[in-house]
């Protein structure tokens, strides 16, 4: 089963993308967490065939019916304290404007799964891609650097 993005559409404030194969997104508070949310779909089912089948990995289908009662994803409100992803968070937020990958993440935390928080934290709309990359010291790939989105900078 093929995975491409069909479509991303706007509803009140959220979006939700939907994939080739009948995933749907949770409602993600930016265009560009739907598409992120999307992604981590794709790669959770090329590495994981069995959930490509879409009955698996969709959390409650929605629909585009505006009248319906919509369930923002959990990631949509600001952390709470004491939470992983809270730490994650504020991480970033002392490293602006230089923003920290995902490696240094996890070595300045020492939390396990802080790419998931992070990723949580992409979906919220609540981090985002700077749009640079840093090279790691032990490998010759290049990491993504992740900020603050314009929303996280305003909250506190
Ligand atoms: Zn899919």
């Amino acid at each position: 089963m093929s995975h491409e993005l069909k479509s991303v559409w706007p509803t009140g404030k959220y979006y939700v993308a939907e994939c080739s194969c009948g995933w749907q997104s949770p409602l993600i508070p930016s265009h560009y967490g739907a598409q992120v949310a999307f992604k981590n779909h794709r790669e959770r089912a090329q590495n994981d065939p069995q959930l490509s089948d879409p009955g698996k990995d969709m959390l409650g289908k929605f629909h585009r019916d505006p009248q319906r009662t919509e369930q923002p994803a959990a990631e949509d409100t600001y952390p709470r304290t004491g939470t992983q992803r809270l730490r994650v968070l504020n991480a970033i937020r002392q490293a602006e404007p230089d923003g920290l990958t995902d490696r240094e993440l996890q070595q300045n935390l020492r939390i396990r799964r802080a790419r998931t928080r992070r990723q949580e934290l992409v979906e919220g709309g609540w981090v985002e891609d700077s749009g640079r990359t840093r090279k790691l010291e032990d490998t010759k790939n290049k990491a993504i650097v992740w900020v603050l989105s314009e929303r996280a900078r305003k909250a506190s």
